[in-house]
């Protein structure tokens, strides 16, 4: 067995930079990766029409972090992209987030100013002091009209479950916009790697003292592997624990079925995102990937998005079942010492790339800050 320092399990953010972080001070890090492909969710490549395509749905980078936003820029060059999504909603197209085109659009309305909005939002909304699920919170935020039309059948594609039937904090900070800004996100960099993701985590990995080994499951080789300093576990945390907390029930996630199709035409349609909310069709949304970076190919490639119950798992569902069960796992990782739980799989939580590469800049810097000091008193 080779000497390692360090053993990661999972190449997607956290794994990768964690990888590069301790490279970097010299350590032997080894990667363990289930799949094929480095890079996790963000995983790209080129496919039979010339487009890179995401193999797991879009992926919009955007942040206010300087932090990660230097770092990001030592391993690609990004060029600026201003993501926008539309909607399709009563065979009318609409902004989203919801903003003064959209209310004029599907009501008919004329407004023109901030203010005028902001009293088309008082004067439709319904007021809750304290919402008690995410029905009334949106409700609360913008009123029955934009949540028959916008919130309701999407969120239930979404999750499965109506609005009424989650917390209200899933659907709390819902953005709406009281002026003309189209815009999907509003942080300061919004950008794409030149390349794709793939080559920019291949470059974060390009040192001598990181190996990556893939298509290998952790659990089926663990054993083959002692004598670390450290492991950092990216991986699902109920399976790290082999399900022992969970009563015969996973936690649960939400998937994604990615159908995917070739036209032979320029393109499919006019944005590359395009939302569907109403309940006509089962899918969220289509992706035509040629618009990221305006991509050249006499065909196109589109991807429409089932969120499904089974498969990879994606989005964990908020709820007080499911933080129930995560919070045993909880107290059962902080009990361990040289392990430590990194990403939205072990953390059983949502997290935009930038919050996992901050999270994971931040745990290697916290780890080094401690363990220099803890080197200081003994020496
Ligand atoms: P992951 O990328 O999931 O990496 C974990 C890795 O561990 C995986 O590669 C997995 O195969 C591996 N692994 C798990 N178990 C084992 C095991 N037992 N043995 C070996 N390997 C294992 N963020 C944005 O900022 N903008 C977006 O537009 C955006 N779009 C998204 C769209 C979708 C559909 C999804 C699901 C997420 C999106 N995200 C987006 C979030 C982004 O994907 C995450 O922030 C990021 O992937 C988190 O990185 P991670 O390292 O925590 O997890």
């Amino acid at each position: 067995m080779k000497n390692i320092d360090i053993l990661i399990i999972g190449a997607g953010i956290s794994g990768t930079v964690l990888a590069e972080r301790y490279a970097s001070l010299g350590k032997k890090v080894l990667i363990i990766e289930k799949r094929d492909h480095i890079a996790g969710n963000c995983y790209d490549y080129i496919d039979e029409n010339g487009i890179l395509v995401s193999k797991y749905g879009a992926h919009l980078f955007h942040t206010n972090e300087e932090s990660v936003w230097h770092y990001v820029q030592k391993f690609s060059e990004w060029y600026p992209w201003e993501h926008k999504v539309v909607a399709r909603v009563d065979d009318k197209t609409v902004p989203i987030p919801v903003n003064i085109t959209t209310v004029n659009t599907l009501f008919g309305e004329n407004i023109t100013s901030e203010e005028d909005m902001q009293s088309w939002l008082e004067n439709n909304r319904k007021p809750f002091e304290k919402p008690a699920n995410g029905e009334e919170a949106v409700l609360n935020r913008v009123g029955e009209k934009l949540y028959e039309k916008m919130f309701k059948h999407y969120t239930k594609k979404q999750w499965d479950k109506f609005p009424a039937e989650l917390d209200a904090s899933v659907l709390e900070r819902i953005p709406v916009r009281n002026n003309y800004d189209d815009r999907y996100f509003s942080d300061k960099y919004q950008a794409l790697p030149k390349g794709g993701y793939t080559q920019l985590f291949d470059r974060i990995l390009a040192n001598n003292n990181i190996e990556v080994l893939l298509n290998t499951d952790y659990f089926d080789v663990m054993n083959e592997y002692s004598g670390f300093e450290k492991l950092f576990y990216t991986g699902p945390v109920d399976r790290f624990f082999g399900f022992k907390h969970s009563m015969d029930e996973k936690l649960e996630y939400r998937s994604i079925n990615f159908v995917s199709e070739t036209f032979e035409q320029e393109y499919f349609q006019e944005n590359s995102v395009v939302n569907y909310p109403g309940m006509e069709v089962d899918f969220t949304r289509i992706i035509e990937y040629k618009h990221f970076g305006n991509q050249k190919s006499e065909k196109t490639t589109v991807v429409k998005e089932f969120t499904v119950d089974e498969g990879e798992p994606y989005y964990p569902v908020p709820n007080p079942r499911n933080q129930k069960i995560y919070d045993k796992y909880k107290e059962e990782a902080d009990k361990l010492t040289h392990v430590y739980f990194v990403g939205r799989l072990a953390n059983y939580k949502y997290f935009n790339m930038d919050q996992a590469f901050k999270n994971a800049l931040d745990l290697f810097a916290s780890l080094e800050e401690k363990d220099s000091e803890n080197y200081k008193a003994v020496i």
